[in-house]
């Protein structure tokens, strides 16, 4: 995935490889390569079909901002291509889990305004969404977690007395790290919405 034009790397820990992938409508990657299961979190509205060599296009499949799609490939290889049919840029976030076994399993968070999307052998992928009746959410990932903004602005405490920072833009990003706590709390009149990808 790393040497596909589309795809630019935007964070490489030991646990956790993470990728901006942009593709303009109308246009397709290469062929490339995965083998590590990967969580992809759509940052706008997407329609995309990929192709794996040799096959036909797969139906299409159309995605709203903050949806996720979590895909085993850790233990295989798997090559495809994916063409954007959408009228608008397909841009999503990949995270890989560079684990090749042994996953962890962190304990379920619960807190407010935080609702578990979808688990698996190698991820957590919760959403968050702040407004007016929660306006704040605090817990603690026990695991390495980024957590992305898709719509709205929130202000951001981590753990350890770090300086507090906000996100207001699509798209914003901040990875936090083992047995990391952080507090996010909405800023202004819009609602916010967030996901964050938690490694096990
Ligand atoms: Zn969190």
């Amino acid at each position: 995935m790393g040497k596909e034009p589309h795809h630019r790397q935007l964070l490489y820990t030991a646990h956790v490889r993470m990728f901006d992938i942009t593709v303009p409508a109308g246009a397709s990657t290469l062929d490339h390569s995965h083998d590590r299961d990967v969580v992809t979190v759509a940052l706008g509205p997407t329609t995309l079909r990929t192709r794996q060599p040799g096959e036909d296009w797969s139906a299409p499949r159309s995605y709203v901002p903050g949806s996720v799609n979590v895909t085993r490939y850790t233990g295989g290889v798997a090559v495809h291509r994916m063409e954007n049919i959408g009228k608008t840029p397909y841009r999503v976030f990949a995270v890989e889990n560079l684990r090749e076994k042994a996953w962890s399993m962190p304990q379920l968070i619960k807190a407010a305004g935080t609702t578990l999307l979808q688990q698996d052998r190698s991820f957590a992928v919760y959403e968050v969404r702040l407004g007016p009746s929660t306006t704040r959410t605090s817990h603690v990932h026990q695991m390495p977690t980024v957590v992305i903004l898709i719509s709205g602005s929130v202000e951001v405490q981590g753990g350890g007395g770090e300086s507090v920072f906000r996100m207001e833009a699509n798209g914003r990003w901040f990875p936090s790290q083992w047995d990391q706590p952080h507090t996010l709390t909405v800023v202004g009149e819009s609602p916010a919405h967030l996901v964050e990808v938690e490694a096990r």
